[in-house]
């Protein structure tokens, strides 16, 4: 029996699966399915191709053979699919894959009460990172000297890129670059993912990743950690079941993978400073923000794909707050969101991947956050602790502002409105 702290190398007994490592994360998915813990899989496969990935919700186990192995060259984030289109697991139980930035988006979500995290079961994925899809094939081509489309897989080991190929002998070929150096030349993971600080997803049931499997069962076992009693359910299940083997980590093993972690934490934390040292202080900052942001055409795509934004009326198409059928929008837009949201930003980079006009809003925001955070103390996506504002909610607070008119959205923390 497992419990809540154990840490395992594990491997799928389970032949169709041919996963990025040992398997063992579509062993446990599979096994959770097949034994109808869950209704659902929420999972990622690939699309036309290995720069799309795309959201898979799997219902038939062995759909989920198609799915295994990591895309690295992507932006996507999960929870919100949960939110708009599950009901908010209200009424299904669904296994979710996260990497750092979506079990911090399954937090604000569950705290903001819309996702039942009841019925949830996260099997977290350690992250080194991220590339976007037209990075990658920008880089591959100018730094690679390879035809993308050649590109059969891709993955991020010992501190490169590397990329597998088949050149035009119809030969297979191997060539790593060292991410240092594509990101000395803006190339190389997300801007947000260089200052990502969640490496290891401990907030999830299980943290699987390849950090610290040496010796022989190098690249052929998972690293698995268990981080909550269910995580520890499950995993014992399919163990019990015979779709997963394991075996104790090797104690060198487990010393690696917590020095990569610090370094890697340590990493983040210096893309952040240099990162915002970019946007100046004070006036400086506000007004760059404000010359950046003259750019947007209000197409509420940072709205739509963030995850703190959940409410049905946006105060941003208030017409007394933001003035319609204007573009660029007054800067109150942008105010909104930052007095909305800055609290609880997650750095998940989708305000920036996302914006048609190419403004750096994840960077405004992410900047705020580090603020707040040492003013208040407040992290987000780490626990269920309520940031000031989730203490409206929605539904209840749209009713209050309806009766009374009034846009004091406080009234729930500071008391009666003024
Ligand atoms: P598999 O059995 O192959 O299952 C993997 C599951 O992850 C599948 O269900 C698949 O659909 C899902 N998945 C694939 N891509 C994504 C995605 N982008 N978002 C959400 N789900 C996805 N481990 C480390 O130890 N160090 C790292 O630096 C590291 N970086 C990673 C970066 C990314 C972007 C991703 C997706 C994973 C990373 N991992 C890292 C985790 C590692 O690649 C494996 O996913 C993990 O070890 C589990 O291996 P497995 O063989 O058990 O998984
Ligand atoms: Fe991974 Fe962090 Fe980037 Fe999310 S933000 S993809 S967890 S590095
Ligand atoms: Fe993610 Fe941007 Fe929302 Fe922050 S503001 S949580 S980076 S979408
Ligand atoms: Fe986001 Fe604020 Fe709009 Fe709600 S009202 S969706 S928090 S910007
Ligand atoms: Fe403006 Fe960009 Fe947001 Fe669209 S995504 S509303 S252009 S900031």
């Amino acid at each position: 029996m497992s419990a809540k702290g154990d840490m395992f190398y594990a491997w799928t007994n389970d032949a169709n699966i041919k996963g990025e490592c040992g398997g063992a994360v579509t062993s446990i998915l599979k096994y959770m399915l097949s034994e109808k813990i869950v209704d659902m899989v929420l999972t990622v496969r690939k699309g036309v191709d290995l720069y799309d990935p795309q959201p898979a919700f799997i219902t038939d186990p062995a759909e989920l053979d198609k799915c295994a192995g990591s895309l690295h060259c992507g932006t996507l984030l999960l929870p919100k699919l949960i939110k708009k289109y599950l009901n908010g697991a209200k009424d299904m139980k669904i296994a979710i894959t996260c990497k750092g930035c979506d079990a911090k988006a399954m937090y604000e979500l569950g705290k903001r009460n819309q996702i039942n995290m009841d019925n949830v079961i996260m099997i977290g994925l350690n992250c080194g990172g991220s590339v976007a899809p037209q990075m990658a094939r920008k880089m591959i081509v100018e730094k690679y000297g390879v035809n993308p489309d050649k590109v059969f897989k891709e993955e991020i080991d010992k501190g490169q890129f590397i990329i597998e190929y088949t050149d035009e002998n119809g030969a297979h070929q191997e060539k790593g670059i060292k991410i240092d150096d594509l990101e000395a030349e803006g190339m190389g993971r997300r801007l947000n993912c260089q200052r990502c600080e969640t490496k290891i997803p401990r907030q999830c049931d299980l943290a699987c990743g390849n950090w610290g499997v040496i010796g022989e069962k190098a690249g052929k076992a998972t690293f698995v950690e268990v981080c909550s009693e269910k995580g520890a359910m499950v995993l014992d299940g399919a163990v019990k079941a015979g779709i997963l083997a394991t075996s104790a980590p090797e104690a060198k093993g487990l010393e690696i993978r917590g020095k990569i972690e610090n370094v890697m934490v340590k990493m983040g934390k210096k893309a952040q400073e240099k990162q915002f040292a970019t946007l100046g202080e004070g006036t400086d900052r506000l007004n760059k923000i404000m010359r950046e942001a003259s750019r947007c055409i209000k197409c509420y795509g940072c709205i739509e794909n963030c995850p703190i934004c959940y409410c049905v009326e946006c105060s941003t198409k208030k017409p007394h707050l933001v003035r319609p059928g204007i573009i660029p929008p007054d800067f109150m837009f942008q105010m909104i969101r930052f007095a909305h949201i800055a609290d609880s930003c997650i750095n998940c980079g989708q305000c920036q991947e996302l914006c048609p006009m190419d403004i750096p809003n994840s960077l405004y925001m992410h900047a705020q956050q580090v603020e707040l955070e040492k003013m208040f103390g407040h992290k987000p996506g780490y626990d269920m602790e309520l940031p000031v504002l989730a203490f409206a909610e929605e539904a209840t607070e749209r009713a209050r502002l309806n009766a009374t008119g009034s846009d004091m959205i406080y009234e729930n923390v500071f008391g009666e409105q003024k």
